[in-house]
């Protein structure tokens, strides 16, 4: 065993280029092989136990090798696994698109499936942008979109142009169109003292809308919280007040609930907590508890009318769309949230969490710590001298049997919803000895 994980590890090395990753560092340091899974622990190659601190990249809903997921997986492999959706359709798309304009908020009636969050959220910009041209009154002037500073919509060009992370985008600036987007803004003193979280002010927003509005297509938002930015979390009402101005200033309001969606705030959706009828919702990562690439985009029925017609066709699709395995393990994903009482029982997880992120915020070297539901941040102090501080937490964490995955110097907490309340202890915990220990560095 110990030779196969030797050999596995070197072929890594040799063949492969791992995502977000600088592969200089990663070959140079030793690897984790995960060979399984149980629950919220990982396993690897040589039978140790990781927690999964991070959801498995903040996709894993009910735990890892569900025998309900599980079952419904391979209940659909003995029927078929995949048939195109160009021309045919499947019971399982049929049935999980019923379900999911049933338990998403607001109108969004229809459903139309990709494979990654990036993927939905090329779509939901393709379809604003066409639904302008097409559309009762139509106004085809409506081209560029509005996002926040430091959005993150994913890497796809599209995608990637909505987004405001210069450190992901700045290399492929050549590919990318220009979207209207909010700077951080001026400090205020509104209401929602907005810029003290990190986001633009709401009027520094409003002014920008009212000087673009007749361009403007969609704004496009992360509800809640801005993950990849490092789970920077708006001031409550916020997420409300843009969805206001854009119905104000006739913008479709696309939000992006790739990570917020699925329970990781609380609630099944995001935009749930402040009563938001968005025009169009990106759906990824959680959509299948974590088991298989599927996204989706769902939009209105009043959208949805204006692409009917001769000349009319959305021009978007991929080979394996609506892929019969992915939608049903997400329908079994959703049966779950039901049957397990999923969101019931994760508050009081959300608390424990939120009572541990309190204490560790007092510890030498935390500048701040952030949570949205069971999404946290403990964000470190950097220096000239350290200007990577989450590294040695990390590895000591995993050397404790812990994993985790860091945004810059921000440790992100994810774990999967379903994490028990010794998990969660001894998570905190563990983050607690370790930041403690660090001698004020
Ligand atoms: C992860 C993420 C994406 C991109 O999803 P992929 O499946 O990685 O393409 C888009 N938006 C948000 C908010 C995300 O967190």
């Amino acid at each position: 065993m110990e030779s196969n994980t030797i050999r596995l590890e070197q072929a890594d090395k040799r063949f492969l280029w791992h995502p977000f990753t600088q592969q200089q560092a990663w070959e140079a340091e030793p690897q984790l092989i995960i060979e399984r899974a149980k629950g919220c622990y990982l396993f690897d190659s040589k039978g140790r136990p990781y927690l999964d601190g991070v959801s498995s990249l903040w996709v894993n809903v009910h735990g890892h090798n569900h025998p309900a997921l599980n079952a419904a997986l391979q209940a659909q492999l003995q029927k078929v696994a995949h048939t195109t959706f160009l021309g045919l359709t499947h019971p399982p798309a049929i049935e999980l698109a019923q379900r999911l304009a049933t338990v998403t908020p607001g109108q969004l009636t229809r459903v139309f499936y990709s494979d990654t969050g990036a993927a939905a959220v090329e779509i939901a910009l393709k379809m604003a942008l066409q639904y302008w041209q097409q559309c009762p009154d139509p106004q085809p002037q409506k081209q560029r979109f509005f996002s926040l500073a430091n959005a993150y919509h994913g890497d796809t060009v599209g995608a990637m142009s909505v987004g405001q992370i210069d450190l992901y985008r700045q290399a492929y600036a050549a590919l990318l169109f220009s979207p209207v987007h909010a700077d951080p803004g001026i400090p205020c003193s509104c209401p929602l003292s907005c810029t003290r979280h990190g986001v633009p002010c709401i009027h520094e927003v409003e002014r920008i809308i009212a000087a673009h509005h007749r361009e403007l297509a969609a704004m496009i938002v992360e509800p809640l919280v801005q993950g990849a930015a490092g789970i920077r979390v708006y001031p409550a009402g916020y997420t409300r007040a843009l969805w206001e101005l854009a119905k104000q200033y006739h913008l479709l309001f696309i939000v992006d609930e790739v990570a917020t969606g699925f329970g990781k705030t609380g609630r099944l959706f995001a935009c749930e907590h402040e009563g938001i009828e968005p025009d169009i919702m990106a759906l990824g990562k959680g959509i299948t508890g974590g088991y298989l690439p599927l996204a989706a985009t769902l939009t209105t029925e009043e959208i949805y009318r204006a692409f009917l017609g001769p000349e009319r066709t959305f021009y978007h699709g991929h080979t394996y769309t609506g892929n019969p395995l992915c939608c049903a393990v997400a329908l079994a994903n959703l049966a779950l949230f039901e049957q397990e009482h999923t969101l019931d029982r994760l508050q009081s997880r959300i608390d424990q969490l939120g009572q541990g992120l309190r204490q560790l915020a007092t510890l030498p070297g935390v500048v701040a710590t952030r949570q949205c539901g069971i999404m946290a941040g403990i964000e470190l102090q950097t220096s000239p001298e350290q200007p990577h501080p989450e590294r040695p937490v990390l590895q000591e964490a995993r050397r404790r049997g812990i994993l985790l995955r860091p945004l810059g110097n921000v440790l992100v907490v994810m774990p999967p919803l379903v994490i028990s309340e010794q998990e969660m202890t001894f998570l905190l915990n563990t983050l607690s000895i370790i930041l403690a220990d660090r001698n004020g560095v």
